[in-house]
């Protein structure tokens, strides 16, 4: 390193987050704790296990599984070198920019792709590579896997949308595409939310065909939006070559009319799809779920079919979906696996919480802070002091224990600004007498206890 750079290291200077990242801090993060941890317990009600997967993959697994030609591929996902190789990737750009060639090219051509890496966009290629990687298919199928942490969608922020978000994603591999499965994923979504006290919780579902019946449906859908090309905006016309599914997803205020006279999917399903479709809708009342149709409810890739879903929540504006899911054929395939039926879901947990905090559910009410602070004086009572909280803790409680000591009226008034509900007083009367003494700071009620009370004393008063 040069001695300038040094120099400029040595300056004190301020540090922000990266844009569209951000700190989770307490107390809400005791409500971040909440929504997983009940996760956990829903999930593993339906038989769900847990897989934790790498954060970063081949760049070429997301290619494949989320697409080449999708915004979150082609546009916002993070991709670089594999670090054990930027020693040569910088040859050869270097190489590349003597040689004067004007032509950059992609990151893929300095470095073969299997060497480029990328930070992950979403969980559903990760799971169906472990389930290939690790042999699944031989296991009683379906194989039921749910997974949580960050994803990074280098997108444009705002409210709701952020560069590194969370999600919490299910999948079901394997066995049959039996509608029940459908069903039952939905109601395990749903079971969570209700279980959580999520508001104004709404299911749309919709069946999307098949191979068999879905292209020519898209050939249907294609023809009718070029006869209304010119009054749609840049991005849907485009989409009519590459795309037309998407046009459905249109959010422009001015196109909503021409599309809502596009011809329904549900009017061109074959038999097989159309009857799967209503074996979904009927496993979904027998298990009590509501749910609306919306046949603007689309997947762009190929690999999707049949049943997909969203689920919106109260408190979001228009970032309002706090889940999406649907059923897939062929993507294990893709994957180098035999062919695997698979449905699955991803919660975005940064809305999820979001929703839960507009609404008026308090990470107060989980908050950290302490139930005891002990105010110590004196160096025998200090022994006495960390004894004590030892004990406390491990029977449970949440306790501050001051580093220094501390005259009895500041450190009341410390316990009261961390927002304790007692503050264990010793001192050297307390410590020679083995009478403790309990204050109860809401009413200044002080008793007397011995040690071995404490515990079940407080157990009481929770
Ligand atoms: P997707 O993987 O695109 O189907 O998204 C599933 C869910 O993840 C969405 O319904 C959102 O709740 C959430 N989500 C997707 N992208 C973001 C983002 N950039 N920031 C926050 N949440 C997101």
């Amino acid at each position: 390193m040069s001695e300038g750079a040094a120099k400029k290291e040595d300056k004190p200077r301020k540090f922000q987050a990266i844009r569209g990242t951000r700190d989770l801090l307490p107390p809400e993060t005791a409500l971040w704790n909440r929504v997983e941890q009940t996760a956990h317990e829903v999930f593993a009600t339906f038989g769900f296990g847990e897989i934790r997967l790498p954060i970063v993959e081949e760049v070429e697994l997301f290619a494949r599984a989320v697409g080449q030609e999708t915004d979150i591929v082609n546009k916002e996902m993070c991709t670089f070198p594999n670090p054990m190789r930027f020693s040569e990737f910088y040859r050869r750009l270097r190489e590349s920019v003597s040689k004067g060639t004007n032509e950059m090219g992609t990151l893929t051509d300095l470095l073969p792709e299997s060497e480029m890496i990328s930070l992950r966009p979403e969980a559903t290629a990760g799971v169906c590579r472990a389930y290939v990687e690790h042999n699944m298919q031989q296991l009683p199928q379906p194989v039921k896997l749910y997974t949580m942490g960050p994803m990074f969608r280098w997108e444009r922020p705002q409210k709701g949308r952020y560069r590194q978000f969370y999600q919490i994603d299910a999948e079901v591999l394997g066995g049959t595409d039996a509608p029940a499965i459908d069903a039952e994923v939905i109601e395990m979504v749903m079971t969570f939310f209700e279980r959580l006290g999520l508001e104004g919780v709404q299911l749309d579902i919709n069946c999307i065909g098949d191979k068999n019946c879905r292209p020519k449906y898209v050939e249907l859908l294609r023809a009718e939006l070029s006869k209304v090309k010119d009054k749609l905006g840049p991005d849907s016309q485009r989409r009519i070559e590459t795309n037309p599914l998407r046009v459905l997803d249109s959010k422009l205020e001015s196109e909503q009319k021409l599309i809502e006279r596009m011809p329904h999917i549900a009017d061109h399903l074959c038999e097989e799809c159309a009857e799967n479709y209503r074996g979904v809708k009927k496993e979904l009342e027998l298990r009590g779920v509501k749910y609306g149709e919306n046949w603007r409810l689309v997947r762009g890739l190929d690999y999707y079919m049949r049943t997909t879903f969203e689920i919106t929540a109260k408190g979001l504006g228009s970032q309002n979906a706090v889940c999406g899911g649907g059923r897939y054929d062929g993507l294990v395939e893709l994957l180098g696996g035999l062919p695997t039926k698979g449905i699955g879901f991803a919660i975005g947990e940064d809305r999820l919480i979001l929703s839960l905090l507009e609404t008026g559910h308090s990470p107060l009410a989980t908050r950290h802070s302490p139930l005891l602070y002990i105010a110590w004086m004196g160096e025998k009572a200090y022994t006495t002091a960390i004894r004590a909280a030892k004990n406390l803790r491990n029977a449970g409680f949440r306790v501050e224990l001051p580093p220094v000591e501390q005259k009895f009226g500041k450190a009341l008034g410390q316990a009261d600004k961390l927002g304790a509900r007692f503050a264990l007083i010793l001192g050297d009367n307390e410590v020679s007498s083995g009478e403790w003494t309990l204050k109860t700071l809401a009413d200044g009620k002080q008793e007397k206890l011995g040690e071995s009370d404490l515990v079940e004393h407080l157990k009481k008063q929770l």
